[in-house]
């Protein structure tokens, strides 16, 4: 690829709204634009990264044995109705109607297309198993689209649905398929972690996640050191724990972000312990649903990105007295309007999630939507019931393995990929049986597994960038090698040498691009360094004379002098 060729759209400054280092660095490389919240045009640059990603998914898809096919965007909501799934799922599932008023869904997975288009096809036990797989578009209209592409609503993702006849043959189905994500995650060149993970609102038993490690995911997971045993903080919060929590809340500050509101300030700011009770409390914070606490509770997460200690000083003078906050305000803080909140009519247990988020829950009966009427002051005693706190309770560092080799550490992570055995969640609602050997005929048993194809890339750069740009693993990176003429318009002994050297590589199979656009040197470095192409070669007149080209690894400290016949074997 010739730079003049192509499009290098680079900016100096990210956009206000990116948060986050990944989604600052994509919009300053040119990686991509934003249309709409959470939906993301895929510049030329992205483009690349993301079709690296999905060769390698798919290459490794096929060679576990699943079959790729295609499965249509928008899907009728007949098929989610029979599952249960067109009530259930909540805002998140973005409905349309066609001009004939009839109800579509734009797919966020596609459990029920595949499921229908199984149980029409296969009739025997001789046809399975069987997994068929898509790269598809997927849409989930989320609550809080949030950091480019790692949490779009429109977003690419790879799914896998697996059909077994038994319940030996699923989880053999699944052991492949989790195999499979282990290569595919190594040839991204990303540091990674499988944990096991609750099976959440898609049903079945059984389910791991697979997550990229990095300070700024979302997810806290809990892994023994000196062991196999890793899980995400949910399913690991479901192990029976200790009474003793004293021990495990030193560890806890050992694992607090610096610089952002310590789970121990939270529980200063309120003027409590760490674990005791509320009676009501400080509301208008970022809330999340539990699936596990019945619809009347809220569990309410104080984050600790939400800088608390300004919110202590600016908005709460003392949570003894009332203050009640204006939806401006809340809007302010927290980026999200009050309309989260709801009427909550249980104790106020306060708990800690992980390192950095506290949970409380409320018999706040509140006007939380109303305008003006949020933050109200809290009056806390011990009288929580002891079996509500133990259903709450948090692996926290230094806690026991469960297997009992050791402590349990807590690292964050981004979930990229999620497995599950789903059983006989679908193919029950939806008939879907084959005949076995006696011609009787048996529900299949299904696996899903996915991968945020898009996310990968969010994901790759939170894990390796720099104060330049982004350091991308050659495997993904949007091209290989750069060539960086010096004055190619000037020397033609440049040009020669640049025009060379660019087709031996090409014809070597490397993906490289030259940069011919005879910007000046530094602008042409930093773009290439924030696009963050892994190997630079730089060809100016100096070195060629004595016969050297300059070479420069994305995180090398200085370049150094290759001779000019000895490059391609070096990049290659
Ligand atoms: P999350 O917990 O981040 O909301 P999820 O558990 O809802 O993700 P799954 O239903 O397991 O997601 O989907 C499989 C994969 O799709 C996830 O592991 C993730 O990599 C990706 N994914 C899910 N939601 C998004 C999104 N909004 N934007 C980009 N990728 C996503
Ligand atoms: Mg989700
Ligand atoms: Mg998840
Ligand atoms: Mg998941």
């Amino acid at each position: 690829m010739r730079a003049t060729r192509f499009f290098i759209s680079t900016l100096k400054e990210a956009p206000a709204d990116a948060e986050i280092v990944s989604h600052k660095l994509m919009m300053r490389a040119g990686m991509i634009k934003r249309l709409g919240s959470g939906i993301y045009n895929y510049m030329p640059m992205g483009l690349r990264v993301i079709r690296k990603v999905e060769n390698i998914v798919r290459e490794e898809m096929n060679r576990a044995g699943a079959i790729e096919m295609l499965m249509p965007i928008v899907q009728p909501a007949e098929l989610w109705q029979e599952t249960g799934r067109w009530d259930k799922m909540g805002p998140e599932l973005m409905r349309v109607k066609d001009r004939h008023g009839r109800d579509y869904i734009i797919q966020p997975t596609s459990e029920e297309a595949i499921t229908d288009i199984v149980r029409a096809d296969i009739k025997s036990y001789r046809q399975l198993p069987i997994n068929f797989y898509h790269i598809q578009t997927k849409f989930r209209d989320e609550r809080r689209p949030r950091f480019g592409l790692m949490r779009g609503r429109e977003f690419t993702m790879k799914d896998a649905y697996s059909f077994d006849r038994d319940l030996a043959g699923m989880q053999q189905s699944y052991q492949v398929m989790y195999d499979a994500y282990v290569r595919i995650f190594n040839r991204f060149g990303l540091q990674f972690r499988a944990v096991a993970a609750d099976n959440g609102a898609i049903g079945g038993s059984g389910s791991h996640e697979f997550h990229v490690i990095a300070e700024t995911g979302e997810d806290a997971l809990v892994y023994c050191p000196s062991s196999d045993y890793a899980a995400n903080m949910e399913a690991a919060e479901a192990l029976p724990l200790a009474d003793e929590r004293a021990p495990a809340q030193a560890a806890l500050q050992k694992t607090a972000t610096p610089g952002k509101a310590k789970c121990e300030d939270v529980a200063e700011f309120l003027g409590l312990p760490l674990q005791q009770t509320v009676k009501s409390l400080v509301l208008a914070v970022e809330t999340e649903e539990k699936e596990k606490v019945s619809k009347q509770i809220w569990l309410l997460l104080l984050r600790g990105d939400h800088e608390l200690n300004e919110v202590k000083a600016a908005k709460v003078p003392g949570l003894a007295n009332y203050r009640f906050a204006t939806e401006a305000e809340i809007i302010e803080t927290f980026g999200t309007p009050p309309g989260y909140l709801g009427p909550i009519n249980t104790k106020l247990p306060v708990k800690i999630v992980a390192d950095r988020t506290v949970a409380l829950m409320s018999d706040f009966v509140c006007g939380a939507n109303e305008a003006d009427f949020h933050f109200t002051g809290a009056n806390w005693g011990r009288d929580i019931p002891e079996p509500l706190v133990a259903d709450l309770r948090n692996v926290v560092a230094g806690d026991p393995s469960p297997d009992g080799k050791g402590v349990l550490a807590i690292q964050r992570g981004i979930e990229v990929g999620h497995v599950f055995q789903l059983g006989t969640r679908y193919s029950q609602d939806m008939k879907a049986t084959f005949l076995d050997e006696n011609g009787k005929p048996q529900l299949m048993q299904m696996g899903c597994y996915g991968i945020g194809v898009t996310r990968i890339l969010g994901a790759a750069i939170e894990q390796n960038f720099d104060d330049k740009g982004i350091i991308w693993p050659t495997a993904i990176a949007p091209f290989e090698v750069v060539i960086c003429p010096m004055g190619m318009d000037r020397s033609e002994a440049v040009k020669a040498e640049t025009e060379k050297l660019y087709e031996s590589l090409l014809a070597a199979g490397v993906d490289v691009i030259l940069d011919d656009r005879g910007e000046r040197p530094g602008a042409m470095f930093a773009d290439w360094e924030l696009i963050g192409v892994p190997h630079r070669i730089v060809i100016g007149d100096r070195g060629l004379k004595e016969g050297n080209l300059e070479y420069l690894g994305r995180r090398d400290a200085a370049a150094s002098n290759i001779p000019v016949q000895e490059m391609q074997a070096f990049i290659l």
